[in-house]
Protein backbone atom coordinates (compact mmCIF):
# COMPACT_ATOMS: atom_id res chain seq x y z
CA UNK A 1 0.00 0.00 0.00
CA UNK A 2 1.36 3.54 -0.80
CA UNK A 3 0.27 6.12 1.64
CA UNK A 4 0.27 10.30 1.11
CA UNK A 5 -0.93 12.76 3.67
CA UNK A 6 -2.85 15.95 3.96
CA UNK A 7 -3.81 18.06 6.69
CA UNK A 8 -5.87 20.36 4.06
CA UNK A 9 -9.03 18.47 3.42
CA UNK A 10 -9.41 20.34 0.03
CA UNK A 11 -5.94 18.64 -1.28
CA UNK A 12 -7.14 15.19 -1.17
CA UNK A 13 -6.59 12.75 -3.64
CA UNK A 14 -8.92 11.86 -6.45
CA UNK A 15 -10.02 8.44 -5.12
CA UNK A 16 -12.33 5.62 -5.12
CA UNK A 17 -13.75 5.99 -2.05
CA UNK A 18 -14.07 8.25 0.77
CA UNK A 19 -14.42 7.36 4.72
CA UNK A 20 -15.59 9.71 6.76
CA UNK A 21 -15.86 8.24 10.76
CA UNK A 22 -19.42 8.95 13.37
CA UNK A 23 -19.64 8.64 16.81
CA UNK A 24 -22.54 7.15 17.69
CA UNK A 25 -26.15 9.05 17.92
CA UNK A 26 -23.71 12.60 16.56
CA UNK A 27 -25.62 14.71 13.70
CA UNK A 28 -21.80 15.94 12.95
CA UNK A 29 -18.29 14.37 12.23
CA UNK A 30 -15.77 14.89 14.37
CA UNK A 31 -12.70 14.95 12.26
CA UNK A 32 -9.58 16.78 12.08
CA UNK A 33 -10.08 18.27 8.81
CA UNK A 34 -12.68 20.98 7.64
CA UNK A 35 -15.09 18.60 5.71
CA UNK A 36 -17.54 21.54 5.62
CA UNK A 37 -17.97 21.55 1.65
CA UNK A 38 -18.62 17.83 1.87
CA UNK A 39 -21.08 17.66 4.65
CA UNK A 40 -24.69 17.70 2.30
CA UNK A 41 -23.48 14.86 0.90
CA UNK A 42 -24.54 12.46 3.40
CA UNK A 43 -26.49 15.00 5.30
CA UNK A 44 -29.89 13.17 4.64
CA UNK A 45 -28.20 9.90 5.82
CA UNK A 46 -27.51 11.19 8.98
CA UNK A 47 -30.53 13.51 10.15
CA UNK A 48 -32.89 10.95 9.06
CA UNK A 49 -31.18 8.03 11.96
CA UNK A 50 -30.56 5.65 8.99
CA UNK A 51 -27.15 5.75 9.60
CA UNK A 52 -26.60 6.48 13.78
CA UNK A 53 -22.88 5.45 13.69
CA UNK A 54 -22.75 2.41 15.88
CA UNK A 55 -19.70 0.67 16.08
CA UNK A 56 -18.66 -0.73 12.72
CA UNK A 57 -21.63 0.45 11.34
CA UNK A 58 -21.13 1.26 7.04
CA UNK A 59 -22.59 3.34 4.87
CA UNK A 60 -21.94 3.16 1.42
CA UNK A 61 -22.97 6.35 -0.53
CA UNK A 62 -22.44 7.65 -4.33
CA UNK A 63 -20.88 11.14 -4.22
CA UNK A 64 -21.25 14.05 -6.56
CA UNK A 65 -18.10 15.24 -5.64
CA UNK A 66 -15.30 15.34 -8.48
CA UNK A 67 -12.72 13.61 -5.99
CA UNK A 68 -14.29 10.79 -4.76
CA UNK A 69 -16.65 8.00 -6.63
CA UNK A 70 -18.01 7.34 -3.83
CA UNK A 71 -18.31 8.20 0.25
CA UNK A 72 -18.37 5.74 3.21
CA UNK A 73 -19.71 6.51 6.33
CA UNK A 74 -18.03 4.92 9.04
CA UNK A 75 -19.67 4.36 12.80
CA UNK A 76 -16.75 4.03 15.74
CA UNK A 77 -19.41 3.72 18.38
CA UNK A 78 -19.90 5.53 21.55
CA UNK A 79 -17.34 8.48 21.85
CA UNK A 80 -16.59 7.72 25.44
CA UNK A 81 -15.64 4.35 25.08
CA UNK A 82 -14.04 4.44 21.93
CA UNK A 83 -10.49 2.82 22.27
CA UNK A 84 -7.55 2.26 20.08
CA UNK A 85 -9.37 -1.54 20.01
CA UNK A 86 -12.88 -0.48 19.08
CA UNK A 87 -10.66 1.80 16.28
CA UNK A 88 -9.25 -0.75 15.09
CA UNK A 89 -12.23 -3.11 14.51
CA UNK A 90 -14.49 0.32 13.02
CA UNK A 91 -11.83 0.60 10.50
CA UNK A 92 -11.53 -2.83 9.78
CA UNK A 93 -15.24 -3.06 8.75
CA UNK A 94 -14.18 0.10 5.93
CA UNK A 95 -11.47 -2.46 4.79
CA UNK A 96 -13.97 -5.10 4.72
CA UNK A 97 -16.20 -3.27 2.18
CA UNK A 98 -13.50 -2.65 -0.19
CA UNK A 99 -12.00 -6.08 -0.33
CA UNK A 100 -13.06 -7.91 -3.47
CA UNK A 101 -13.97 -5.72 -5.77
CA UNK A 102 -12.49 -2.85 -8.21
CA UNK A 103 -11.78 0.18 -5.14
CA UNK A 104 -7.86 1.04 -5.36
CA UNK A 105 -7.98 4.22 -4.27
CA UNK A 106 -8.99 5.48 -0.68
CA UNK A 107 -9.23 8.88 1.30
CA UNK A 108 -9.40 8.07 4.98
CA UNK A 109 -10.35 11.53 7.09
CA UNK A 110 -9.39 11.24 10.70
CA UNK A 111 -11.28 11.30 13.70
CA UNK A 112 -10.44 13.75 16.30
CA UNK A 113 -10.57 11.32 20.34
CA UNK A 114 -10.35 13.52 23.54
CA UNK A 115 -7.32 12.87 25.61
CA UNK A 116 -5.67 10.26 22.91
CA UNK A 117 -2.85 11.29 20.39
CA UNK A 118 -2.82 11.67 16.58
CA UNK A 119 -0.10 9.51 16.23
CA UNK A 120 -2.22 6.68 18.11
CA UNK A 121 -5.08 7.09 16.46
CA UNK A 122 -2.69 7.44 12.78
CA UNK A 123 -1.37 4.36 13.87
CA UNK A 124 -4.27 2.26 14.75
CA UNK A 125 -5.88 2.97 11.65
CA UNK A 126 -2.39 2.42 10.10
CA UNK A 127 -2.43 -1.04 11.79
CA UNK A 128 -5.89 -2.07 10.32
CA UNK A 129 -5.35 -0.74 6.82
CA UNK A 130 -2.79 -3.57 6.30
CA UNK A 131 -4.09 -6.27 9.16
CA UNK A 132 -7.37 -6.58 6.91
CA UNK A 133 -6.13 -5.44 3.96
CA UNK A 134 -5.27 -8.80 2.74
CA UNK A 135 -6.47 -11.79 1.03
CA UNK A 136 -5.33 -15.43 0.49
CA UNK A 137 -7.73 -18.12 -0.84
CA UNK A 138 -7.54 -21.04 -3.72
CA UNK A 139 -10.41 -20.01 -5.36
CA UNK A 140 -10.17 -20.88 -9.26
CA UNK A 141 -12.40 -17.53 -9.53
CA UNK A 142 -9.50 -15.80 -7.09
CA UNK A 143 -9.83 -12.16 -6.59
CA UNK A 144 -6.40 -11.67 -5.53
CA UNK A 145 -4.68 -7.99 -6.48
CA UNK A 146 -7.95 -6.22 -5.61
CA UNK A 147 -7.15 -4.90 -2.12
CA UNK A 148 -6.56 -1.60 -1.53
CA UNK A 149 -3.24 -0.29 -3.18
CA UNK A 150 -3.23 3.76 -2.34
CA UNK A 151 -4.60 5.65 0.63
CA UNK A 152 -4.42 9.55 1.57
CA UNK A 153 -4.51 10.14 5.19
CA UNK A 154 -6.39 13.11 5.77
CA UNK A 155 -6.43 15.69 8.54
CA UNK A 156 -2.49 14.53 9.57
CA UNK A 157 0.50 15.31 8.87
CA UNK A 158 3.88 13.41 7.59
CA UNK A 159 4.25 11.69 11.03
CA UNK A 160 1.65 8.99 10.12
CA UNK A 161 3.42 8.61 6.92
CA UNK A 162 6.92 7.56 9.00
CA UNK A 163 4.54 5.12 10.65
CA UNK A 164 2.94 4.22 7.46
CA UNK A 165 6.56 3.09 6.42
CA UNK A 166 7.44 1.64 9.62
CA UNK A 167 4.08 -0.53 9.52
CA UNK A 168 5.04 -1.69 5.80
CA UNK A 169 8.03 -3.49 7.24
CA UNK A 170 6.21 -5.43 10.45
CA UNK A 171 3.20 -6.05 7.98
CA UNK A 172 5.25 -8.15 5.42
CA UNK A 173 6.27 -10.00 8.26
CA UNK A 174 2.80 -10.77 9.49
CA UNK A 175 1.47 -11.07 5.97
CA UNK A 176 4.31 -13.50 5.24
CA UNK A 177 3.64 -15.91 8.41
CA UNK A 178 -0.45 -15.63 7.21
CA UNK A 179 0.91 -16.88 4.15
CA UNK A 180 2.65 -19.54 5.49
CA UNK A 181 0.12 -20.46 7.65
CA UNK A 182 -3.06 -20.08 5.18
CA UNK A 183 -0.82 -22.47 3.00
CA UNK A 184 -1.64 -25.80 1.94
CA UNK A 185 0.23 -28.68 4.18
CA UNK A 186 1.82 -29.91 1.35
CA UNK A 187 3.59 -27.02 -0.03
CA UNK A 188 4.76 -25.22 3.33
CA UNK A 189 6.91 -28.58 4.00
CA UNK A 190 9.95 -28.79 5.91
CA UNK A 191 11.51 -28.11 3.01
CA UNK A 192 9.89 -25.23 1.96
CA UNK A 193 10.74 -23.58 5.40
CA UNK A 194 14.78 -24.72 4.41
CA UNK A 195 14.68 -23.11 1.27
CA UNK A 196 12.83 -19.72 2.79
CA UNK A 197 15.18 -19.53 5.24
CA UNK A 198 18.30 -19.67 2.60
CA UNK A 199 16.07 -16.69 0.81
CA UNK A 200 15.59 -14.52 3.54
CA UNK A 201 19.50 -14.97 4.27
CA UNK A 202 20.35 -14.47 0.23
CA UNK A 203 18.05 -11.36 0.47
CA UNK A 204 19.71 -9.90 4.13
CA UNK A 205 23.01 -9.73 4.61
CA UNK A 206 22.56 -9.68 8.45
CA UNK A 207 20.94 -12.94 8.27
CA UNK A 208 23.12 -16.12 8.25
CA UNK A 209 21.10 -19.53 8.11
CA UNK A 210 22.93 -23.36 8.74
CA UNK A 211 20.54 -25.74 8.29
CA UNK A 212 20.81 -29.28 9.97
CA UNK A 213 19.22 -31.64 7.70
CA UNK A 214 18.40 -35.10 8.14
CA UNK A 215 21.72 -36.37 8.14
CA UNK A 216 23.23 -33.84 10.57
CA UNK A 217 20.66 -34.42 12.55
CA UNK A 218 21.71 -38.26 13.62
CA UNK A 219 25.34 -37.33 13.63
CA UNK A 220 24.49 -34.81 16.45
CA UNK A 221 22.00 -36.88 18.14
CA UNK A 222 18.66 -35.07 18.02
CA UNK A 223 16.67 -37.85 18.54
CA UNK A 224 13.28 -36.43 19.03
CA UNK A 225 12.94 -34.76 15.97
CA UNK A 226 14.62 -37.61 14.60
CA UNK A 227 11.36 -39.68 16.46
CA UNK A 228 8.55 -37.73 15.40
CA UNK A 229 9.78 -37.41 11.77
CA UNK A 230 9.97 -41.26 11.15
CA UNK A 231 7.14 -42.27 9.21
CA UNK A 232 7.18 -39.16 7.09
CA UNK A 233 8.51 -38.98 3.38
CA UNK A 234 9.58 -35.58 3.81
CA UNK A 235 13.12 -35.20 5.86
CA UNK A 236 12.88 -33.11 8.76
CA UNK A 237 15.80 -30.37 9.38
CA UNK A 238 16.31 -27.72 12.62
CA UNK A 239 16.69 -24.63 11.01
CA UNK A 240 18.60 -22.06 12.39
CA UNK A 241 18.70 -17.94 11.23
CA UNK A 242 20.95 -15.52 13.07
CA UNK A 243 20.45 -12.06 12.91
CA UNK A 244 23.54 -9.67 13.24
CA UNK A 245 21.78 -6.27 13.48
CA UNK A 246 24.11 -5.09 16.14
CA UNK A 247 27.98 -6.62 15.84
CA UNK A 248 29.18 -4.43 18.17
CA UNK A 249 27.30 -6.56 21.13
CA UNK A 250 27.69 -10.14 22.19
CA UNK A 251 24.26 -10.43 23.52
CA UNK A 252 21.50 -12.33 21.55
CA UNK A 253 18.15 -13.66 22.84
CA UNK A 254 16.69 -16.67 20.79
CA UNK A 255 13.28 -17.38 19.39
CA UNK A 256 12.13 -20.58 18.43
CA UNK A 257 8.91 -21.71 16.41
CA UNK A 258 7.41 -25.31 16.23
CA UNK A 259 7.16 -26.22 12.40
CA UNK A 260 4.91 -29.32 11.96
CA UNK A 261 3.96 -28.76 8.81
CA UNK A 262 1.37 -31.60 9.20
CA UNK A 263 0.16 -33.42 12.46
CA UNK A 264 -1.87 -36.42 11.82
CA UNK A 265 -1.11 -37.19 15.93
CA UNK A 266 0.81 -40.40 14.47
CA UNK A 267 -0.12 -43.41 16.27
CA UNK A 268 -1.90 -41.57 18.71
CA UNK A 269 -3.96 -40.47 15.29
CA UNK A 270 -6.08 -37.59 15.43
CA UNK A 271 -10.19 -38.09 14.56
CA UNK A 272 -11.26 -36.25 11.42
CA UNK A 273 -12.77 -32.82 13.58
CA UNK A 274 -8.83 -32.39 14.66
CA UNK A 275 -7.18 -33.12 12.23
CA UNK A 276 -8.72 -30.52 9.63
CA UNK A 277 -7.01 -27.94 10.35
CA UNK A 278 -3.37 -29.02 11.16
CA UNK A 279 -1.99 -27.75 8.38
CA UNK A 280 -1.53 -24.79 11.00
CA UNK A 281 0.56 -26.40 13.20
CA UNK A 282 3.20 -24.86 11.91
CA UNK A 283 1.98 -21.10 13.30
CA UNK A 284 5.26 -21.16 15.33
CA UNK A 285 7.43 -21.24 12.66
CA UNK A 286 5.25 -19.15 10.64
CA UNK A 287 5.68 -16.43 13.59
CA UNK A 288 9.36 -16.69 13.51
CA UNK A 289 9.71 -16.36 10.11
CA UNK A 290 7.50 -13.28 10.09
CA UNK A 291 9.59 -11.81 12.81
CA UNK A 292 12.89 -12.17 10.89
CA UNK A 293 11.70 -10.67 7.75
CA UNK A 294 10.23 -8.11 9.60
CA UNK A 295 13.52 -7.19 11.96
CA UNK A 296 15.62 -7.65 9.19
CA UNK A 297 13.56 -4.86 6.87
CA UNK A 298 13.33 -2.75 9.74
CA UNK A 299 17.36 -2.91 10.40
CA UNK A 300 16.45 -3.32 13.82
CA UNK A 301 19.78 -2.85 15.86
CA UNK A 302 19.59 -6.29 18.19
CA UNK A 303 20.91 -9.31 18.14
CA UNK A 304 18.97 -12.70 17.49
CA UNK A 305 19.00 -16.55 16.94
CA UNK A 306 15.50 -17.97 15.23
CA UNK A 307 15.11 -21.39 15.24
CA UNK A 308 12.74 -23.76 13.77
CA UNK A 309 12.64 -27.77 14.06
CA UNK A 310 10.24 -28.98 11.60
CA UNK A 311 8.68 -31.95 10.40
CA UNK A 312 5.40 -33.65 9.71
CA UNK A 313 4.15 -36.24 12.39
CA UNK A 314 2.84 -38.41 9.86
CA UNK A 315 1.55 -41.70 10.38
CA UNK A 316 2.55 -45.44 8.87
CA UNK A 317 4.83 -48.71 9.75
CA UNK A 318 7.82 -47.09 10.76
CA UNK A 319 5.80 -44.43 13.19
CA UNK A 320 7.56 -43.65 16.40
CA UNK A 321 5.99 -45.86 18.66
CA UNK A 322 3.63 -45.42 22.19
CA UNK A 323 5.66 -47.01 25.20
CA UNK A 324 8.84 -46.69 23.49
CA UNK A 325 11.50 -44.23 24.90
CA UNK A 326 14.14 -41.92 23.10
CA UNK A 327 16.92 -40.36 23.93
CA UNK A 328 16.99 -36.28 23.39
CA UNK A 329 19.91 -34.46 22.15
CA UNK A 330 20.01 -32.88 25.99
CA UNK A 331 20.32 -36.68 27.07
CA UNK A 332 17.22 -36.73 28.98
CA UNK A 333 15.15 -39.91 27.70
CA UNK A 334 11.83 -39.39 27.04
CA UNK A 335 9.01 -42.45 27.35
CA UNK A 336 6.13 -41.33 24.74
CA UNK A 337 3.14 -41.93 25.84
CA UNK A 338 1.19 -40.19 23.09
CA UNK A 339 2.71 -39.31 19.77
CA UNK A 340 -0.17 -36.66 19.10
CA UNK A 341 2.25 -34.39 21.94
CA UNK A 342 5.15 -34.19 19.05
CA UNK A 343 5.62 -30.74 19.59
CA UNK A 344 7.24 -30.60 22.65
CA UNK A 345 9.27 -33.43 21.50
CA UNK A 346 10.82 -31.45 18.25
CA UNK A 347 10.88 -27.81 20.97
CA UNK A 348 12.98 -29.77 23.20
CA UNK A 349 15.61 -30.93 21.03
CA UNK A 350 15.81 -27.28 19.74
CA UNK A 351 15.79 -25.42 22.83
CA UNK A 352 18.95 -28.00 23.86
CA UNK A 353 20.71 -27.71 21.07
CA UNK A 354 20.29 -23.70 20.64
CA UNK A 355 21.13 -23.08 23.98
CA UNK A 356 24.43 -25.46 24.09
CA UNK A 357 25.56 -24.14 20.68
CA UNK A 358 24.77 -20.58 20.89
CA UNK A 359 23.98 -19.80 24.72
CA UNK A 360 21.82 -16.99 23.92
CA UNK A 361 20.70 -14.47 26.96
CA UNK A 362 17.06 -15.78 26.56
CA UNK A 363 14.68 -17.95 24.74
CA UNK A 364 11.04 -18.09 23.95
CA UNK A 365 9.15 -20.87 22.25
CA UNK A 366 5.86 -20.28 20.06
CA UNK A 367 4.17 -23.60 19.06
CA UNK A 368 0.67 -23.90 18.55
CA UNK A 369 1.09 -26.82 21.61
CA UNK A 370 -2.20 -27.98 23.12
CA UNK A 371 -5.66 -27.62 22.59
CA UNK A 372 -5.74 -27.76 26.45
CA UNK A 373 -4.38 -24.00 25.87
CA UNK A 374 -7.83 -23.39 23.63
CA UNK A 375 -10.12 -25.43 26.55
CA UNK A 376 -8.55 -23.00 29.34
CA UNK A 377 -8.61 -19.46 27.85
CA UNK A 378 -10.52 -19.69 24.28
CA UNK A 379 -9.12 -18.15 21.16
CA UNK A 380 -9.22 -14.36 22.40
CA UNK A 381 -5.57 -14.72 24.21
CA UNK A 382 -2.36 -17.01 24.08
CA UNK A 383 -1.04 -18.64 27.19
CA UNK A 384 2.28 -17.38 28.21
CA UNK A 385 4.00 -19.90 30.56
CA UNK A 386 7.48 -18.70 32.24
CA UNK A 387 8.96 -18.31 36.17
CA UNK A 388 11.09 -15.42 34.10
CA UNK A 389 8.52 -12.22 35.61
CA UNK A 390 10.46 -9.91 33.69
CA UNK A 391 9.99 -11.60 30.19
CA UNK A 392 6.26 -12.23 30.74
CA UNK A 393 6.15 -8.74 31.42
CA UNK A 394 8.04 -7.25 28.86
CA UNK A 395 5.73 -9.85 26.27
CA UNK A 396 2.26 -8.88 27.92
CA UNK A 397 3.06 -5.11 27.61
CA UNK A 398 3.30 -5.67 24.38
CA UNK A 399 0.90 -7.84 23.48
CA UNK A 400 -1.24 -5.14 25.16
CA UNK A 401 0.08 -2.56 22.77
CA UNK A 402 -0.64 -4.65 19.49
CA UNK A 403 -3.81 -6.31 20.55
CA UNK A 404 -2.24 -9.71 20.42
CA UNK A 405 -2.99 -10.47 24.40
CA UNK A 406 -1.59 -13.10 26.21
CA UNK A 407 -2.38 -15.05 29.98
CA UNK A 408 -0.02 -16.18 32.02
CA UNK A 409 -0.57 -19.44 33.64
CA UNK A 410 0.72 -20.91 36.68
CA UNK A 411 4.21 -23.09 36.97
CA UNK A 412 3.74 -24.78 39.79
CA UNK A 413 6.70 -27.97 40.38
CA UNK A 414 3.30 -29.96 41.24
CA UNK A 415 1.95 -29.64 37.58
CA UNK A 416 4.51 -31.44 36.09
CA UNK A 417 4.17 -34.87 38.47
CA UNK A 418 2.11 -36.39 35.76
CA UNK A 419 5.17 -36.77 33.77
CA UNK A 420 7.22 -38.78 35.64
CA UNK A 421 8.06 -41.75 34.29
CA UNK A 422 9.21 -45.46 36.09
CA UNK A 423 11.49 -46.44 33.13
CA UNK A 424 12.79 -42.94 31.53
CA UNK A 425 13.83 -39.23 32.94
CA UNK A 426 10.25 -38.13 32.06
CA UNK A 427 7.24 -39.05 29.91
CA UNK A 428 6.09 -36.90 27.31
CA UNK A 429 2.28 -36.50 27.95
CA UNK A 430 0.64 -37.01 31.16
CA UNK A 431 -2.63 -36.98 30.37
CA UNK A 432 -5.82 -33.66 30.69
CA UNK A 433 -5.42 -32.39 33.91
CA UNK A 434 -3.16 -29.32 32.85
CA UNK A 435 -2.19 -30.28 29.15
CA UNK A 436 -0.81 -26.92 28.59
CA UNK A 437 0.96 -26.43 31.91
CA UNK A 438 2.34 -30.18 31.37
CA UNK A 439 3.59 -29.16 27.94
CA UNK A 440 5.28 -26.31 29.39
CA UNK A 441 7.35 -27.93 32.09
CA UNK A 442 7.96 -30.51 29.46
CA UNK A 443 9.76 -28.30 27.14
CA UNK A 444 11.48 -26.61 30.04
CA UNK A 445 13.04 -29.66 31.55
CA UNK A 446 15.33 -29.37 28.58
CA UNK A 447 16.90 -25.77 29.47
CA UNK A 448 19.27 -25.59 31.55
CA UNK A 449 19.85 -22.38 33.00
CA UNK A 450 18.93 -19.84 29.93
CA UNK A 451 15.72 -17.89 31.59
CA UNK A 452 12.98 -19.29 29.10
CA UNK A 453 9.67 -18.31 27.88
CA UNK A 454 6.96 -20.79 26.24
CA UNK A 455 3.63 -19.45 24.33
CA UNK A 456 1.01 -21.65 23.38
CA UNK A 457 -0.34 -20.14 19.92
CA UNK A 458 -2.77 -23.17 19.55
CA UNK A 459 -5.64 -21.16 20.18
CA UNK A 460 -4.96 -17.48 18.46
CA UNK A 461 -2.78 -19.02 15.34
CA UNK A 462 -5.45 -19.87 13.26
CA UNK A 463 -9.23 -19.10 14.07
CA UNK A 464 -12.39 -21.02 13.37
CA UNK A 465 -13.25 -18.41 11.40
CA UNK A 466 -12.28 -15.07 9.84
CA UNK A 467 -13.35 -12.60 12.70
CA UNK A 468 -12.90 -9.03 13.25
CA UNK A 469 -9.97 -7.24 11.59
CA UNK A 470 -8.75 -11.06 10.71
CA UNK A 471 -10.19 -11.73 7.24
CA UNK A 472 -8.62 -15.23 6.86
CA UNK A 473 -8.24 -17.89 9.51
CA UNK A 474 -4.68 -17.67 9.75
CA UNK A 475 -4.20 -13.97 12.04
CA UNK A 476 -0.01 -13.57 11.41
CA UNK A 477 -0.43 -13.65 16.04
CA UNK A 478 2.49 -12.43 17.66
CA UNK A 479 5.07 -10.81 15.01
CA UNK A 480 3.76 -7.58 16.02
CA UNK A 481 4.17 -7.90 19.45
CA UNK A 482 7.61 -9.49 19.40
CA UNK A 483 8.45 -6.82 16.97
CA UNK A 484 7.13 -4.22 19.52
CA UNK A 485 9.17 -6.01 22.88
CA UNK A 486 12.37 -6.28 20.64
CA UNK A 487 12.51 -2.59 19.87
CA UNK A 488 11.25 -1.44 23.29
CA UNK A 489 13.63 -3.49 24.98
CA UNK A 490 16.26 -4.93 23.18
CA UNK A 491 17.75 -2.17 20.50
ZN1 LIG B 1 0.13 -33.22 17.85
Amino acid sequence: MKFTSTQNIEKRNDCDITVVPFFKSQKKAKVAASISSLEEEWEFAVQSQDFKGKKEQTMLMYSKSPKEKRILLLGLGDEKSCSIESLRRSYSAFVKRCLHKDWKSANVIFPIIKDVKDIDIASAIIDTLYLSNYEFDYKSTSTKSKALQSICLCGIGKEALSYAQYASHVFSGVNLTKDLVNGNADEITPQAFCKLANELAKSNPSIKTTILDKKKLEKEKLGLILAVNRSSKRDPALIIMEYTGNPSSKKRGAILGKGVTYDTGGLTLKPTPGMLDMKCDMGGAGLVFGVMQAIAKLKLKINLIAAVPTTENDIGSNSYKLGDVYTSYHGNTVEVTNTDAEGRLILADAVAYVEKNYNPTFMMDFATLTGAVEVAIGDERAGIFTTDLTLEKRLMESGNKTGELLWPFPMDEEYAEPLKSDIADTKNSGGRKGGAIQGAHFIKKFVKKTPHVHVDIAGVAYLDKPRRYHVTRATGFGVRLMVEMLQKYYV
